[in-house]
């Protein structure tokens, strides 16, 4: 079912995948099929697999997006071991790369590598096989460092390559080659040279990660005409997970909520709990544990040898539930891992696709649970802008501040389909109607049986933006913000003079998550934003998010803002339909779930203290 999805590929729409697929027979079909079954021991290929290394091996340039764990290596394995000549892979992590020459020795593939942590004897002997008149290795991995720096290896290829023993090169990873990736290496950015170097040497791109900028970004860098590559591209969703979103409240209360999780679903089962900080991994682990959970913390603060420990433990199931930073992930592959918990927000879309994709790997339902909260955002939003090191540029810090504004907006967004969201991040145009489809893993904002209207929101917005204009002076955070506009009468907002307002009652129709989701929409398109000033009081500090105009606020200002601002639309919950107390149980999530069962428990217990 891989085509029923609309795949946005630059503007057009372009997947070479029918022009490979298994309805031809090449001559190389017979002999890659007994490689596939005798020497690799697979049976059936997975989507896209056939047809990525039939066009390989037909010499064409491809590129390859597939989501982790899709089976990409096998697109460039299979065609290296059927050449004659030998393949080089491009490949970022050490680790990676050691995990890889494992397999492949164990399947009795000839390989090497060529990394900074290879002895000099072992690069030695990969240096003999490869000068032998028949070289003995079919595969040799490269860090991108190597290619840069080492003269000998840049002999080698070019004696391969007069020799006509250099088959391909291999860039795994690719999305480290684009700047506009989430995780650019400068290193990945000179490979471009190998298609000059080496004219007519055909190249696979391999990634799991590429919006659609990053994309064309990566072939125009890597010099590789659009035309004439072939091109794979798959969907992203992952019909297996859940996504849902889940209001914080405090982090105490979250925990709690975490530990009843575990304890009332997930008996037994494996799971990641994402926090925020170090401290937070240590004190979740320990507050788990409490409840007799095996948790182990995993960060960066941990010795080598205590996170290889941690690692192990987890890899053998002897750790039910890891307490991590994002530092826990790459490379780590544990297919039976039933949830993934966010404690706070992740740090952009992207990285929550990856961090939540870590849940069910082997195809089993699994969970993907999000608590969210606004002094989540200001906090996270500080430490961005508090960030002194040299990579955080006045550009990377706008990027990560933009990347969070959209996460938290993911996370209001109690209409929209998860997976539609999230996949619009990949240049994919997921519909709604296929997520409802999958009834046992559906998003939690399509379970609910919901009627939703989109309302025009460009009077709102100006209005809104004429305040924060008017009070500059004033110091307004978005919660107060929110006060101010839904006509609340405190004493705070008598004292400073900003009740009754009438100029800005348009705002009356949205209820209070709709207008916060209205508020981060002009922050994201650049008509707001927001500064974080730092409190000292007494002994501890407190960061505030004060509203300000941003960049693009003049145009919503100027008398004729309809000429210069696109109208701002959004789509809202209206009432829910007629629906029995049955179906609303039905359409419950395990939190909320949760909930009605903490406050039957509450009940119970004041009706014990109190009597009826
Ligand atoms: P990716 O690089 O896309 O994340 P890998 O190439 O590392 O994925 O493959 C993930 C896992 O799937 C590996 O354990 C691999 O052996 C396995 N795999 C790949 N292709 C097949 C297949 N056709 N049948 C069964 N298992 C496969
Ligand atoms: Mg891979
Ligand atoms: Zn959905």
């Amino acid at each position: 079912n891989k085509h029923i999805y609309k795949v946005q590929w630059l503007s057009d729409i372009k997947d070479d995948a029918a022009e490979f697929s298994n309805d031809h027979t090449y001559s190389h079909t017979e002999s890659m099929l007994k490689i596939f079954g005798n020497t690799f021991g697979l049976k059936q290929f997975r989507s896209n697999q056939l047809e990525a290394i039939n066009a390989a091996l037909l010499h064409n340039d491809c590129f390859v997006l597939m989501p982790t764990g899709g089976g990409k290596s096998l697109c460039y394995q299979l065609p290296a071991v059927m050449d004659p000549g030998v393949t080089f892979v491009i490949s970022p992590l050490r680790s990676l790369i050691f995990d890889q020459k494992q397999k492949l020795t164990s399947l009795g593939i000839l390989c090497g590598a060529l990394t900074s942590d290879v002895s000099q004897r072992e690069a030695d002997e990969v240096y003999r096989e490869l000068y032998k008149h028949t070289p003995g290795l079919k595969i040799v991995y490269i860090t991108p460092e190597k290619i840069a720096k080492s003269d000998q290896l840049t002999q080698l290829l070019r004696n391969l390559y007069e020799r006509k023993l250099l088959s391909r090169f291999v860039i795994d990873e690719c999305h480290c080659v684009s700047e506009w990736g989430h995780d650019f290496r400068p290193d990945y950015a000179n490979l471009g040279q190998l298609r000059i170097k080496y004219p007519g040497i055909n190249v696979i791109l391999l990634t799991a990660t590429a919006t659609p900028r990053v994309q064309k970004d990566v072939l125009q860098q890597m010099h590789i005409d659009i035309n004439q590559c072939k091109l794979f591209i798959q969907s992203f969703n992952r019909s297996n997970l859940i996504y849902e979103c889940t209001l914080k409240g405090t982090t105490d209360t979250a925990l709690k909520k975490v530990a009843n999780l575990i304890i009332s679903h997930y008996t037994d089962k494996c799971g990641i709990v994402y926090c925020f900080s170090r401290a937070e991994c240590d004190k979740t682990a320990k507050y788990l544990s409490a409840y007799k959970i095996k948790a182990l913390p995993y960060h960066a603060g941990l010795s080598d040898s205590k996170r290889q420990l941690v690692q192990n433990q987890w890899a053998n199931d002897d750790c039910q539930v890891i307490c991590a930073t994002i530092a826990f992930g790459m490379g780590i592959d544990k297919p039976n891992v039933r949830f993934v918990i966010h404690l706070s927000m992740p740090k952009s879309i992207e990285g929550y696709y990856q961090e939540s994709g870590r849940a069910g790997r082997d195809g089993d339902i699994s969970y993907c649970y999000l608590f969210f909260c606004y002094q989540d955002l200001v906090k996270m939003k500080r430490l961005i802008l508090n960030d002194d090191t040299q990579t955080s540029t006045k550009e990377a810090k706008k990027t990560r501040v933009d990347n969070l504004n959209r996460v938290y907006d993911y996370c209001l967004n109690n209409v929209t389909c998860r997976r539609t969201q999230l996949l619009e991040y990949f240049g994919e145009l997921f519909p709604s109607s296929e997520c409802k489809r999958m009834k046992q893993t559906v998003c939690d904002n399509c379970r609910q049986v919901l009627k939703t209207t989109t309302i025009n929101c460009t009077q709102m917005s100006i209005d809104i933006i004429k305040m924060i204009s008017e009070f500059s002076h004033k110091n307004i955070t978005i919660p107060y913000a929110l006060d101010i506009l839904r006509g609340a009468n405190t004493k705070g907002i008598r004292d400073a003079g900003h009740n009754n307002l009438a100029a800005y009652n348009s705002c009356n129709q949205l209820n209070k998550i709709d207008l916060e989701r209205l508020i981060c929409r002009l922050i994201i398109d650049g008509y707001l934003q927001q500064e974080i000033v730092i409190h000292q009081q007494q002994s501890f500090e407190a960061s505030v998010a004060y509203l300000r105009l941003g960049p693009k606020a003049h145009m919503a200002l100027s008398n004729q803002s309809n000429k210069f601002m696109n109208s701002i639309e959004l789509t809202i919950r209206t009432e829910q339909s007629n629906i029995t107390n049955d179906e609303k149980r039905k359409q419950q999530t395990p939190i909320e779930q949760l909930h009605e069962q903490c406050l039957n428990e509450l009940k119970k217990e004041l009706k014990l203290i109190f009597g009826n």
